[in-house]
């Protein structure tokens, strides 16, 4: 499926001179301009859902107002492709694999597909993430620049998947990770760049107070008792069970409540049965809220990570946990597992607090509903570092550069 062009927004990048400054949008302009006559596509494999289609909707724009010329295409797959991608996926981030030799074959006969579905006469092509990775087999042999951009943790992965993707991996001009603790040994340059967050966006712009009430009221959520909340799609590496623990932990002390938002997301078949386990867990506790988000819930997210008294993100395995940084950029206090790209942006005792286990989770959330003045602070704190490091003009410049690099090295 095509991204549908109609529903992207459109970007001014001057709209967020407010926001980050005048030299850095002028920097942006000044590095778009050395990259004229070059042409950009995006390949991912889904348009809507998890953090990679957060940020190529707000990407691909802000390229455009740049007046670099840039496509988005997305991948198609049947469930069985989607299976393998995500048994892989499980597996890169070290979990076990069931090693079914037709796995490859599905993953290598749906990428072919895609190879003649789509065409790749773009001067610079970025592959996001396993799933089109071996569309690499499209590059021609002269000219163009191919990159790939690894969102998740690669640095214990399960050898069976390695083996079969690293011939494919190492045929691009250079990969792009999310943390320098996720990169892999490869023979081609490497380049760190941090996902980031749309400040402007709807999921994060400012809410007007009664916006956020009118929201949570619309879910039967109380809005005058401590409210603990992760977003996250219904994955077991998130540990939605393990949040449902924490909480009943913290519940024999406060009178609180728990939210588990998440939607599904179209490359990731798991949804469903996950989402069954943790209303099982949840049991008829009218305090926990399970909400099942449609795609087009940024608002919903927005108002709940604002209406929240903690977030809580408490992975055990993560890329880079984009919820996370939109939960600081909100000036929350946040707890987290200290594992992926979590402990870049929670610094432990600055921005928010890391955890190890369930009992650690709820021992700190315990903490921050008893000192709302240290929350506060862990706040404004993770605020100011999500300002410097995770808005999404750092994460062009990133690109610009890269590209220049990459450009300049042959
Ligand atoms: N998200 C969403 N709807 C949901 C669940 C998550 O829009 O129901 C968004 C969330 O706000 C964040 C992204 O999807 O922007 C998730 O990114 P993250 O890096 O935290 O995790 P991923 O899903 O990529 O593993």
């Amino acid at each position: 499926m095509a991204p549908d062009p109609s529903a992207q927004r459109v970007i001014h990048l001057d709209d967020y001179i407010p926001v980050v400054g005048e030299p850095e949008i002028e920097e942006l302009r000044a590095l778009a301009s050395g990259l004229s006559g070059q042409t950009i596509q995006m390949v991912n494999s889904t348009a809507v859902g998890g953090g990679v289609a957060e940020i190529l909707n707000c990407m691909v724009p802000m390229f455009q107002d740049l007046g670099l010329p840039i496509r988005w295409d997305v991948i198609t797959g049947g469930n069985d492709f989607f299976e393998v991608t995500k048994a892989f996926h499980n597996a890169l981030h070290g979990g076990p694999y069931d090693n079914r030799p037709e796995n490859f074959e599905i993953f290598l006969s749906y990428n072919e597909q895609n190879r003649r579905r789509l065409s790749f006469d773009s001067s610079l092509v970025v592959i996001h993430d396993p799933q089109p990775v071996a569309l690499i087999t499209a590059r021609p042999p002269h000219g163009a620049r191919w990159l790939w951009r690894c969102h998740i943790d690669l640095s214990q992965p399960n050898p069976l998947v390695w083996n079969f993707l690293e011939p494919l991996v190492t045929r691009y001009d250079g990969a792009i990770f999310s943390s320098p603790s996720f990169t892999h040994q490869l023979p081609i340059p490497q380049y760190l760049s941090y996902p980031c967050i749309d400040p402007l966006s709807t999921k994060n712009q400012d809410l007007d107070p009664s916006q956020v009430r009118a929201v949570i009221e619309r879910f039967g959520i109380d809005p005058d008792r401590p409210i603990l909340t992760q977003i996250s799609r219904f994955d077991r590496l998130k540990d939605p069970l393990g949040v449902v623990k924490a909480y009943r932990l913290v519940r024999n002390y406060f009178d609180c409540q728990l939210v588990l938002a998440g939607g599904g997301a179209a490359d990731d078949p798991e949804g469903g049965a996950v989402l069954a386990e943790v209303r099982e867990a949840a049991g008829p506790d009218a305090d926990i809220h399970i909400l099942d988000l449609p795609p087009w819930s940024a608002l919903e997210i927005n108002a709940l990570q604002r209406a929240s008294t903690v977030i809580i993100q408490k992975s055990l395995r993560e890329g880079f946990g984009l919820t996370v940084t939109e939960a600081l950029w909100k000036k929350k206090p946040v707890v987290a597992s200290a594992v992926g790209g979590i402990p870049i942006q929670v610094i432990h005792k600055h921005t928010g607090l890391l955890v190890h286990s369930v009992e650690g989770a709820a021992y700190q959330i315990r903490f921050l509903l008893s000192n709302p003045a240290l929350a506060a602070q862990l706040g404004e704190q993770g605020h100011e570092h999500v300002r410097e490091n995770f808005l999404m003009t750092s994460n062009l410049k990133r690109y610009l550069t890269i590209f220049h690099h990459l450009l300049r090295a042959h």
